[in-house]
């Protein structure tokens, strides 16, 4: 894993820091239990409460060693490159059942597939998801910008052109179509594929009058189910 994401972990510092927290418990846990023993098997209450008291101070010293040595390990141990892509998601690579849940396998896949929606050299989509669902998309030409100027990515600005901002539209009616609550990842591969006909914006004439201009625009519609393309006007 250690090629996909950088981390910067002293894993045998951090092996023993384990141990160190396993040593420091086991002094707390003694403290508690000589207050719990209190002052026994002696002859003399002054034999008894000295015994007490050097028992307890040992056990604190105890604690405090151990407590000095995690706090040594845990500087050494370092932390996690704050610089990948999954930011917090990132920290599931270090879930050791990998074969059981590969939730970062997949969150990597999903992440590099994300960032090909772009469609040929025709139009970017941004898909903003909420969790597996799509919460809104935004087209733009292929050539526009979609960054703000401090180089964020730019979710709320429409698109310059009419065309995309049309596509937009059509776009955010059918993520109204496609609605299945049960079934995130159906709506995905239902939304994507409908999506992925525009890859054809400029190239396929309406399927009710033929041409590809109406109004100086292309066919900006696509049907549902069988992806066909439709002016607008010409989709009733
Ligand atoms: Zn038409």
């Amino acid at each position: 894993m250690a090629d996909v994401i950088n981390v910067s972990v002293n894993l045998e510092a951090f092996s023993q820091a384990i141990s160190a927290i396993q040593a420091l418990r086991s002094s707390v846990s003694r403290v508690f239990d000589c207050l719990k023993d209190g002052m026994r098997n002696k002859e003399t209450l002054e034999g008894r409460e000295k015994a007490f008291i050097a028992h307890f101070q040992d056990n604190l010293h105890s604690v405090n060693r151990d407590l000095n040595e995690l706090e040594r390990l845990s500087n050494l141990v370092g932390k996690p490159s704050e610089n990948h892509p999954l930011h917090n998601s990132g920290l599931l690579s270090l879930d050791p059942v990998q074969d059981k849940t590969p939730l970062y396998s997949q969150l990597l896949q999903a992440y590099k597939w994300s960032n090909k929606v772009t469609l040929g050299k025709v139009l970017k989509v941004i898909v903003v998801m909420r969790s597996l669902f799509i919460d809104r998309t935004i087209v733009k030409g292929y050539n526009e910008n979609v960054y703000t100027e401090d180089g964020k990515l730019d979710i709320w600005s429409k698109s310059n052109y009419q065309v995309f901002q049309k596509v937009t539209d059509h776009a955010t009616t059918a993520l109204l179509h496609y609605q299945l609550p049960q079934m995130p990842d159906v709506v995905v591969r239902s939304f994507m594929t409908w999506l992925r006909s525009y890859i054809k914006l400029f190239q396929a004439p309406c399927q009710r009058c033929g041409k590809f201009l109406q109004d100086g625009l292309p066919p900006t519609w696509r049907d549902f189910r069988t992806l066909e393309a439709f002016h607008d006007t010409c989709r009733q």
